[in-house]
């Protein structure tokens, strides 16, 4: 049992045992001042006692003018856990690239620690803050709070536009081909009311990478992945290429070799590359940063339908323009993303996301109304049967 801890908690003790931080530590220290996060402890133990979770399906909780970026949240065994009765969660909009200062940190703290359980998520999968834990009466005084001189907002939740994130791109990293930070700031602001009042069939994520390395996994983890890229060749500087090479770099096995359209060739002195073959994979960049780099007519590839598996199974995006300026006020994205919620909103099915209805009603028609010609770069996959149209 944890000192000053009403309930024994020999379950959760195990799960602080190794080397690696324990959630369950966090919990108790706040436990220490808290009594909501005293009785998330004895919750907890009961949950992996039981082998149940004793949260109830959260209901409608909110604050005023906002439909979102709150989430209920009720326990099942109050009677037991009285403090933890009502333990709702804030989501709050984090800025571009997670940068904070340590000013807004512990303002954020002050207001969670009053208002709140005192425990945070940093960050959630979605990327924003998330504050875990407050009654229905704290809700509005900690909406006010937050979005007062602290300058936050809260973010998204529910049928709507959720929360775009992006990577700390041009901030912190020489790959990325697009100023993600503005771009993710920008669609934010300009997008608030899809945030905040949700009215579409089901959730929409936007997630921005500066480059194909997609830091963000935004392939995987969005309906719109945004990813920087390159539409001239590489520059290759074969001064630093030989001295990688002088250096003991197996050039021809672990570069020339994975490249994975066979786009590069080494003759002993000159790395060449073919840009109409260069898929922009970032294997060579990755391998020789010093030598390497992306070109210079930057944009931005843009994709459809990546989700994970929720009503139906997962789903990595598609490409949809393999090649898109992006340049501030971004007028040419927003206005294909306004299309796509159209076309959306118009036709799926409750809860369906729009790579299902994709699935569902056909790239073609999604193009079409789109506005959007079709290119090599859409082939999901090579046909494989050729008998099969
Ligand atoms: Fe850098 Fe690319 Fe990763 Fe963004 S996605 S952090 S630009 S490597
Ligand atoms: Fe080949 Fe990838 Fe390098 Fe392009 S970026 S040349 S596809 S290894």
């Amino acid at each position: 049992m944890a000192e000053g801890h009403e309930e024994e908690t020999p379950l959760l003790d195990e799960l602080e045992q190794g080397s690696w931080p324990s959630f369950v530590t966090e919990i108790k220290r706040m436990a220490e001042r808290n009594e909501a996060a005293r009785d998330l402890l004895g919750q907890l133990e009961l949950s992996y006692k039981d082998k149940v979770t004793h949260w109830k399906h959260g209901g409608i909780v909110g604050v005023k003018g906002y439909g979102g970026g709150v989430i209920g949240r009720y326990s099942d065994c109050a009677d037991r856990f009285p403090a933890v009765n009502a333990f709702h969660t804030f989501r709050v909009n984090q800025p571009a690239g997670w940068f904070y200062t340590t000013k807004a940190l512990r303002e954020l703290c002050d207001i969670w620690e009053k208002h709140g359980s005192g425990l945070t998520n940093f960050h959630g999968s979605t990327g924003d803050i998330i504050l875990l834990g407050t009654t229905t009466e704290n809700i509005q005084p900690c909406f006010d709070a937050l979005t007062g001189d602290a300058g936050f907002d809260l973010g998204g939740s529910g049928s709507d536009l959720r929360t775009p994130s992006c990577c700390v791109g041009p901030a912190r990293c020489e790959y990325s081909c697009i100023d993600t930070l503005d771009l993710c700031d920008d669609l934010t602001r300009t997008f608030q009311d899809e945030l905040h009042r949700p009215r579409w069939p089901y959730k929409f994520k936007v997630k921005i990478a500066g480059c194909p390395n997609d830091c963000v996994a935004s392939i995987a983890r969005s309906d719109l992945p945004i990813i920087g890229t390159w539409r001239d060749s590489l520059r290759i500087d074969q001064g630093a290429v030989r001295q990688y090479v002088a250096d003991g770099l197996d050039i021809k096995a672990d570069v020339v070799d994975r490249c994975p359209t066979r786009a590069l060739e080494w003759d002993g002195a000159k790395l060449d590359v073919r840009p109409e073959d260069c898929v922009r994979c970032m294997h060579c960049i990755n391998r020789m940063p010093k030598a390497i780099q992306p070109g210079v007519q930057r944009g931005a590839t843009v994709l459809i339908g990546g989700k994970a598996p929720i009503v139906k199974s997962a789903l990595l995006s598609w490409v949809i323009v393999p090649f898109m300026p992006v340049t501030p006020p971004y007028t040419e994205l927003k206005e294909l993303m306004q299309k796509i919620w159209d076309w959306w909103d118009e036709n799926a099915h409750t809860r369906e996301r729009i790579g299902e209805l994709i699935d569902r009603l056909g790239m073609k028609s999604f193009l079409n109304a789109c506005g959007l010609k079709p290119t090599p770069q859409m082939v999901f996959r090579p046909r494989s049967n050729p008998y099969f149209f």
